[in-house]
């Protein structure tokens, strides 16, 4: 059978991919980092492109940490992060700036889109009121990031947690200034927050429903795989019967954030993941240049499966190859 000519080709030029866009996306577990170890060759890559003016942005659909939080892993990793007072999101807080130095892969905390702050940029980008609140289900990084645009949260990791007793008569109270349900990956899910977050759903038809993310299974331990983001959403699609409106990859929310940001065409534009139905859909959505690596969940043979519709223009082993795939 022949391949339809759209299937991906292995990346074997990385100068002429490099020189034909400005900006680099890169996917974050997988492609910079896998669980806490970072991949190889990953600052020595990154140097690279900087040294060659590349614009590098880093986008996670893992909503647990805030941007900041990001900063300390990137940090613990070996990567530099200078932090700078500036203003974000019309306040005055602590963020990290990269200083512009050719040779470092020093980054800035603006070049970091995790899902959790895109939660909080999609409120800030419709007005959403600062006298309503927003209910979370979901761990620190969205809390953190709602905090620091500004909104009212309730609702977070710690909340419920004990079995409800079902008495006759019983009724479960809810805040009816809750204007909005952000539902994220949550290793401290429960009834409690599915029960809380559905009656804000159901009881207000103009109530948001929100999700960070909706990756299905995700690679907390090198062992095995563990239910995603996409379990907890699940549970509320399941009781209100409505969908969430996703604010992280693959949905077209953070690409258009970041191309009005920075001032982006998106077809000068190359997203890098290790995820086809995430970071490859979230490039093609946006019109970008699109790579796949297999240094994360996808393999060569997944890539190739007949079951596969998603297909990036190229394909590679992992970003470091950058260094050394040069034209014949
Ligand atoms: N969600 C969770 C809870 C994760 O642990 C991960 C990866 O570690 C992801 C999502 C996917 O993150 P990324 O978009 O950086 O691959
Ligand atoms: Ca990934």
């Amino acid at each position: 059978v022949t391949k339809a000519s759209a299937s991906a080709q292995p990346l074997k030029n990385a100068d002429e991919l490099i020189d034909s866009v400005e900006t680099f996306i890169f996917d974050c577990d997988g492609v910079i980092w896998k669980g806490d170890k970072l991949i190889d060759g990953v600052p020595e890559t990154l140097d690279m492109l900087r040294s060659k003016g590349k614009r590098l942005v880093f986008v996670t659909n893992n909503s647990t940490k805030s941007r900041k939080q990001y900063g300390k892993k990137f940090e613990t990793l070996g990567l530099t992060v200078t932090e700078v007072k500036d203003s974000f999101l019309s306040i005055v807080c602590l963020k990290f700036h990269r200083i512009p130095s050719p040779n470092s892969s020093e980054f800035s905390q603006e070049e970091i889109f995790a899902s959790s702050f895109a939660a909080a940029a999609y409120l800030k980008s419709i007005d959403f009121p600062k006298d309503k609140k927003v209910y979370v289900v979901g761990e620190d990084g969205i809390l953190k990031e709602l905090e620091l645009a500004g909104f009212q949260y309730l609702g977070g990791p710690e909340d419920g947690g004990k079995k409800i007793e079902l008495k006759p008569g019983f009724l479960m109270e809810h805040d009816k200034d809750v204007g909005a349900v952000v539902v994220g990956f949550d290793r401290y899910f429960n009834y409690y927050k599915v029960q809380y977050g559905t009656l804000c759903i159901r009881e207000n038809p103009g109530c948001l429903f929100i999700a960070t993310n909706r990756d299905a299974v995700t690679h907390l331990t090198d062992a095995q795989e563990w239910a995603g983001g996409g379990s907890m959403v699940g549970a509320f699609v399941g009781s209100t019967q409505r969908e969430p409106l996703v604010v992280g990859k693959p949905s077209t929310f953070m690409m258009d954030y970041l191309a009005n940001k920075f001032g982006i065409q998106k077809s000068q534009i190359c997203m890098v993941g290790d995820r086809l139905d995430t970071d490859i859909l979230f490039g093609q959505n946006g019109g970008c240049k699109t790579l796949l690596v297999l240094s994360g969940v996808t393999s060569l043979s997944m890539l190739q499966s007949p079951n596969n519709s998603i297909q990036p223009d190229f394909y590679t082993n992992k970003i470091s190859d950058f260094l050394s795939l040069k034209a014949a």
